[in-house]
């Protein structure tokens, strides 16, 4: 069928950001700072991603130990959330979801983006190796926009995909890692309660016939604020977060499994005896889809190595490898364990650098991606995939766009300029105070 439309072009900018996950937020906050017009398409109704409309328990470290390695763009939302009265440390900060949209919506209103909410971004037009435009559809119907350079933070690589870009999606075979449905409860005795002490029951829980699915990996229950915690648990094995099909499957069969977990905790652990299930997230917790083919490729032996990259470096970090188990299988979570607590885990005052070509896809010259999409492999991804880098990258591509506005391509900048820039926004590269003598 060919559907052929005139739709009016309502967005001229200069910069373009596709979805308003913590990537989304830091990219247009950091390239409206640098003096850009930005244009922030979000599909849902607040900014935040996973960490908001998905209900994500928790920020994971922003400290290597030894030194805050999130920091800049990142440091600035914890403060936010540590001042309006989220629990925390730089190992990790609760999100209680309604305090963390509003610190993103005043965030991003503050630094002057415009944005509109659901809004999808559903086409892009692309020649010769540039997007031309976008095609966004809202309530209000389809719409063009057209900006100099673009930057993809939908998780999913969605506009990076439509533009034509190269992409990877699992492992061989394609199977990723399975999402969850995290949840909000309220009524739990957190005097009582141990948060992280959720296994020692679970064999007997197995021979009880509790759960339909026989799955060890339980990330658990994260307090949140007073008798709250944020739950994640139960994993959507064999899901596909780029089908809407696979997608709206995993969400029902998740909220069908939520009373099991609710059944184990009250029954089998103390301080859970009360708990009441407040909400499911709106969005589904999608872990992975696509890692789109940019310059460079960030891989396992990138992690193994501590790598340094001299040349164009914009942050580090030290999160392990978190591959969730693609099955419920003893096999498949004992590997999964065995990544994320021994094989892939950094000593203190250890981590990997990032360099910029893993935000600049292979074949087009104005876009740039951030975030859950970046060019990386399957373990890399693993790492790189949770919001403190996420902000990193994001911060990078919105820096990195307003330098580039001009010229259109994101290839054509002084990446020494960029650190310099980085680093006076308060981003983690102590290596190179150098750049900043150099002129
Ligand atoms: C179950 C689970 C538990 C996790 N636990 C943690 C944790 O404890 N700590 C941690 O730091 N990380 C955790 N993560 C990882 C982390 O939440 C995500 O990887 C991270 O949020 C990715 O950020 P992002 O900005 O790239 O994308 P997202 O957070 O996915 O945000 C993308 C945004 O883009 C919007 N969007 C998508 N497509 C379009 C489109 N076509 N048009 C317009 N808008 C669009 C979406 O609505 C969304 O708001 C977890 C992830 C999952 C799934």
């Amino acid at each position: 069928m060919l559907y052929q439309k005139e739709i009016p072009l309502r967005i001229e900018t200069d910069v373009f950001v596709a979805g308003g996950g913590p990537a989304g937020v830091a990219a247009a906050v950091a390239a409206a700072r640098n003096g850009c017009s930005v244009f922030l398409a979000e599909g849902g109704g607040c900014f935040g991603g996973m960490g908001t409309a998905s209900l994500i328990p928790l920020f994971v470290t922003m400290t290597d130990g030894v030194s805050l390695v999130a920091a800049g763009f990142c440091q600035e939302i914890m403060e936010r959330m540590l001042d309006q009265g989220c629990m925390g440390s730089w190992y990790d900060v609760r999100i209680r979801p309604e305090v963390l949209k509003r610190i993103y919506d005043d965030v991003v209103t503050e630094a002057g983006v415009d944005y509109a909410f659901f809004t999808q971004v559903v086409d892009a037009v692309s020649q010769d190796g540039k997007i031309q435009h976008v095609i966004l559809h809202g309530k209000s119907g389809f719409y063009a926009a057209k900006a100099k350079i673009y930057i993809d933070c939908t998780g999913d690589g969605d506009l990076a995909a439509m533009a034509g870009a190269q992409y990877e999606k699992g492992d061989a075979n394609g199977i990723m890692q399975p999402g969850t449905l995290c949840s909000l409860w309220a009524g739990i005795d957190w005097d009582t309660a141990v948060e992280m002490d959720h296994l020692g029951q679970l064999d007997q829980a197995f021979r009880d016939g509790v759960f339909t699915v026989q799955d060890r990996s339980i990330p658990g229950i994260f307090r949140s604020v007073g008798f709250m915690g944020n739950g994640s648990f139960g994993h959507a094995f064999g899901m596909d977060g780029t089908d809407e099909r696979s997608l709206t499957k995993a969400m029902v069969n998740m909220r069908r499994i939520i009373p099991e977990y609710e059944r184990y905790y009250k029954t089998y652990l103390k301080g859970y005896e009360k708990m009441e299930l407040v909400a499911t997230g709106s969005l589904m917790g999608v872990r992975e889809t696509r890692r789109i083919l940019c310059d460079y490729r960030l891989g396992l032996e990138d992690f193994v190595n501590r790598a340094v990259f001299e040349e164009d470096e914009i942050g580090r970090y030290c999160y392990p490898v978190d591959m969730h188990p693609a099955d419920a299988g003893k096999e498949a979570y004992e590997a999964s364990e065995r990544m994320f607590r021994r094989d892939y885990r950094y000593k203190e005052g250890e981590t990997y650098g990032i360099p910029y070509r893993i935000l600049t896809p292979v074949g087009l010259d104005n876009l740039l991606v951030a975030g859950r999409c970046v060019g990386c492999d399957r373990y890399m991804f693993a790492s790189i995939r949770v919001m403190p880098a996420c902000f990193i990258t994001g911060q990078a591509a919105g820096t990195a766009a307003a330098m580039t506005k001009d010229s259109g391509d994101v290839r054509r900048i002084d990446p020494r300029l960029l650190r310099r820039k980085l680093r006076s926004a308060g981003a983690y590269l102590p290596k190179y105070a150098s750049d900043d003598r150099e002129d």
